[in-house]
């Protein structure tokens, strides 16, 4: 998931739209100096991955503006996955999908965390809950 969200520049008035990939930690931090004065830009997002849910919780050096003013910058922010700073506005997931040194081993692992999402996480769930309830069989 990408939000998008214009963010102005307090020091120059500069209108950037920054394009954030949602991670899976609670919270991410990003800053970039403003494309237009160099000012630091610091923004912070609180995520609740339960909702989901996103709030923006941190803002320096800027203010957020309507979605319906121009800007004239663009950046994209992402907190898992590598990407250039180059012309092109490609998301970074489709931009590094394919840039895996070793298909198969990549292939590999991420089956491999998939199957212990699929398959390990529900008994550990029921483990949890047993122990949150004191070690006890549930009431029926
Ligand atoms: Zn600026």
């Amino acid at each position: 998931m990408t939000l998008r969200r214009l963010v102005g520049c307090k020091e120059c008035d500069a209108v950037t739209l920054t394009r954030v990939a949602i991670g899976h930690s609670d919270y991410q931090e990003f800053a970039f100096p403003c494309p237009k004065c160099g000012i630091e830009i610091r923004f912070g997002m609180t995520i609740n991955q339960e909702s989901p849910a996103v709030e923006y919780t941190l803002l320096k050096n800027g203010e957020w503006l309507a979605n319906d003013i121009p800007s004239q910058f663009e950046l994209r922010f992402d907190s898992e996955n590598l990407y250039s700073r180059g012309a092109e506005q490609m998301m970074p997931f489709l931009e590094t999908v394919f840039l895996a040194k070793d298909v198969e081993q990549s292939r590999s692992r991420f089956g491999r965390q998939f199957s212990a999402v699929r398959t390990g996480w529900p008994a550990i769930e029921k483990m949890l809950t047993h122990e949150a309830n004191g070690g006890r069989s549930p009431q029926r």
